[in-house]
C-alpha cells in the first residue's frame, strides 16, 4: 500500500479523533434521554392509576364518581397519549373500563399491591404487554380497596422521540464527517505549508547551490527551528567540504613537490653513464625522499583516522600524570642532545576518559615542536593544572615563538611558519593535535610571543568519577 502523506494521516486522524468523541457523546446523550422519556411514561401512567385507586378506595368500586374520573383521564390522555383504564372487584371481574382498555381488556394482575403517594413505584411493577399495535404497552397494577385498578399506555409516541433522536445522529454522522474532514484537510495543508517550502529550498539546495540557506519567519517555532537547524548542519557541511578540499589540494601540493624533485633527480642522472659512487649518492638521495613522502602519507593517514573520532572499543580511564612521564622520558635523550632542559610539573594530572596512544601522540607532538624550536640551554615544561571538572595541560618553551597572525593557521594541515624554514616536518603535528584533543572533547590553544617562547595549552574534561 503507498504511504500516505503527513496531511492525508493527520486529515484521517482528526476525523477519526471528531468521529469517536462525537458517537460517545451522542451515546450517553441518547441514553440519558431514554432514561428519561422512559420515567416520564411512568410517571405519567403511575399518577393515573393511583388518582383513580384513591377515588375507588373513598367512593367504592361503583360510585358514579369512578366511572366519571376514569372517562376523564381516558379522554383528556387521549389527545396526547392513549391511556386504557380497568377496575376490577374482589373476584376479578371488570367492573368499569374505558380507552384502550375497553376495546382490548386485559386480565386482572393477581393481588396487585395499592401504589402508595410519594414512593415511587418498584421496577416489578411495570409489565409490557403487546396488544397487536407497532409498539408494546406498559402496564401497571394497584389494589383499591375490595378491587384493583389497571392502567395501561401505549409506548409509541416515547420509543419514537428517542428513536428520532437517534435517527437525527445516523443521518446527520456523513455529514458530520465530510465537514470534519475538509476542516482536517485544510487545518493540515496550512500546517504543512512552511514544511513544503523548507523541503523545495532543502531540494534546490541539494540539487545545485550549497550556498543557499533555509528562510526562518522569525516565529521561533518548530518549523523555525528545524529550518535553524538544518541551516547549522548545512555551514558545517559547507566549511568540512572546504576543509577537505584545501586538505586534498595540501596533500597533493605536499606529495607531488618531493615526486617532481625525484623525478628531475633521476632523469638528470639517466642522460648519462654514471659511476657507481654518484648511482649510491642518487640512491641514497632519493631514499631520504621516500622517507620523507612517507612519514607524509602516515601523518596523513592518522590525521585521517583521528577525524573518524575515538572507537568505542578503544575508549578508556587513562592516567593521565603515568602517560605525560612516559612522553617525558621518551624525549630525554632528545633534550640531552640538543641540550635543552626538559622539566616537568604533573601534580594535578587525574584520569581522563579516551584513547592512550591518541593522547600519546598529541603531547608527543607538541613536546617534539618545542625541543625542534628551541635553542641549547632553553628550558621546555610541561605543567599540569587541575580545574573543576577538567585538566588543562601546558608545553612551554622558550624557543623561537610564533608571530599572532599564524597562531590559527598553524593547526591547519601542512602550514609552517614561512620564517623558520629550515626545521624538518611537513606541517602535520598541531592539527593532529588538535583533532586528537577535540576527539576527546577538549581543544588546543596558543600564546606566543615571537622570540620568547610558546605555551601549547591542551583543555580536556577529567573521566567520570565511578
Ligand atoms: P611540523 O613541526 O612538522 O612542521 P606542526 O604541525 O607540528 O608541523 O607545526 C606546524 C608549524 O608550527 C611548524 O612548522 C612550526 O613553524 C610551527 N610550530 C609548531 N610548534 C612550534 C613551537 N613550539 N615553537 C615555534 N613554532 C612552532
Amino acid at each position: 500500500m503507498p504511504s500516505l502523506s503527513i496531511g492525508a494521516r493527520f486529515t484521517l486522524r482528526f476525523t477519526l479523533a471528531l468521529l469517536v468523541t462525537v458517537s460517545l457523546f451522542a451515546g450517553l446523550l441518547y441514553n440519558q434521554l431514554v432514561q428519561q422519556v422512559e420515567s416520564a411514561a411512568r410517571s405519567f401512567l403511575v399518577v393515573q392509576v393511583r388518582d383513580l385507586a384513591e377515588l375507588v378506595e373513598r367512593d367504592g368500586l361503583l360510585a358514579p364518581s369512578v366511572a366519571r374520573a376514569l372517562e376523564r383521564s381516558v379522554l383528556v390522555a387521549e389527545s396526547d397519549y392513549k391511556l386504557g383504564l380497568q377496575v376490577f372487584d374482589a373476584r376479578g371481574r371488570t367492573v368499569a373500563a374505558g380507552g384502550t382498555l375497553a376495546r382490548h381488556p386485559l386480565p386482572p394482575s393477581p393481588a396487585p399491591p395499592p401504589l402508595r403517594p410519594g414512593a415511587p413505584p418498584a421496577e416489578e411493577v411495570f409489565r409490557q404487554v403487546d396488544l397487536g399495535e407497532s409498539y408494546p404497552y406498559l402496564v401497571v397494577s394497584a389494589g383499591a380497596g375490595e378491587g384493583s385498578v389497571q392502567g395501561a399506555l401505549y409506548t409509541r409516541r416515547f420509543v419514537r422521540n428517542a428513536r428520532d433522536l437517534r435517527n437525527l445522529f445516523l443521518y446527520t454522522a456523513p455529514v458530520m464527517l465530510l465537514v470534519t474532514a475538509a476542516i482536517g484537510y485544510w487545518l493540515a495543508r496550512g500546517s504543512l505549508r512552511p514544511i513544503q517550502q523548507v523541503t523545495a529550498t532543502a531540494r534546490r539546495i541539494s540539487g545545485t547551490n550549497l550556498e543557499e540557506t533555509l528562510p526562518t519567519r522569525g516565529t521561533g517555532d518548530e518549523l523555525d527551528e528545524l529550518a535553524a537547524t538544518l541551516n547549522d548542519m548545512m555551514d558545517r557541511i559547507r566549511a568540512g567540504m572546504a576543509r577537505t578540499r584545501r586538505f586534498a589540494a595540501n596533500a597533493a601540493h605536499e606529495l607531488r613537490t618531493p615526486l617532481n624533485r625525484m623525478r628531475g633527480r633521476l632523469e638528470v642522472s639517466l642522460e648519462k653513464e654514471r659511476s657507481a659512487e654518484e648511482y649510491r649518492g642518487l640512491l641514497e638521495e632519493v631514499a631520504v625522499e621516500v622517507e620523507g613522502l612517507s612519514e607524509s602519507l602516515h601523518g596523513l593517514l592518522r590525521l585521517a583516522q583521528s577525524e573518524a573520532g575515538i572507537a568505542p572499543g578503544q575508549r578508556t580511564d587513562v592516567d593521565l600524570r603515568g602517560l605525560l612521564e612516559d612522553v617525558v622520558s621518551f624525549f630525554e635523550p632528545l633534550a640531552d642532545e640538543r641540550g635543552v632542559v626538559l622539566e616537568h610539573t604533573l601534580e594535578g594530572a587525574g584520569r581522563v576518559s579516551g584513547d592512550a596512544s591518541w593522547l600519546h601522540q598529541l603531547f608527543a607532538n607538541l613536546v617534539h615542536n618545542a625541543l625542534k624550536y628551541s635553542d641549547a640551554e632553553a628550558r621546555v615544561a610541561v605543567v599540569c593544572m587541575a580545574e573543576p571538572g577538567r585538566v588543562a595541560i601546558e608545553v612551554r618553551d622558550e624557543g623561537v615563538g610564533i608571530p599572532a597572525d599564524e597562531a590559527e593557521r598553524i593547526f591547519e594541515p601542512f602550514h609552517r611558519v614561512r620564517s623558520q624554514p629550515g626545521a624538518p616536518g611537513v606541517g602535520l603535528g598541531l592539527p593532529l593535535a588538535r583533532e586528537i584533543a577535540r576527539a576527546h572533547g577538549g581543544d588546543i590553544h596558543l600564546a606566543s610571543e615571537p622570540g620568547r617562547g610558546s605555551v601549547f595549552r591542551v583543555d580536556l574534561p577529567r573521566a567520570p568519577e565511578v
